[in-house]
């Protein structure tokens, strides 16, 4: 049980330019590694045209209704 983690980073978080090591978790998104640090942050900013409040949405769907 003597396996050192001594390797070179896989590749690098295109958001926070932190290392990510074989072994870890990343996102490939769009071509973006992103880490998991960077994970909700990278999603919500992905998502900002979807961001609505919950009364647009409200008038949004009561729109929908053509009758
Ligand atoms: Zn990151």
């Amino acid at each position: 049980m003597d396996e050192t983690v001594n390797e070179a980073p896989a590749a690098i978080c295109d958001r926070c330019g932190e290392e990510v090591y074989s072994y870890e978790l990343v996102h490939l998104i769009d071509g973006f590694i992103i880490c998991a640090e960077c994970f909700d942050d990278f999603v919500f900013e992905y998502f900002e045209d979807c961001l609505m409040t919950g009364g647009e949405i409200k008038e949004m769907l009561s729109n929908n209704d053509t009758d």
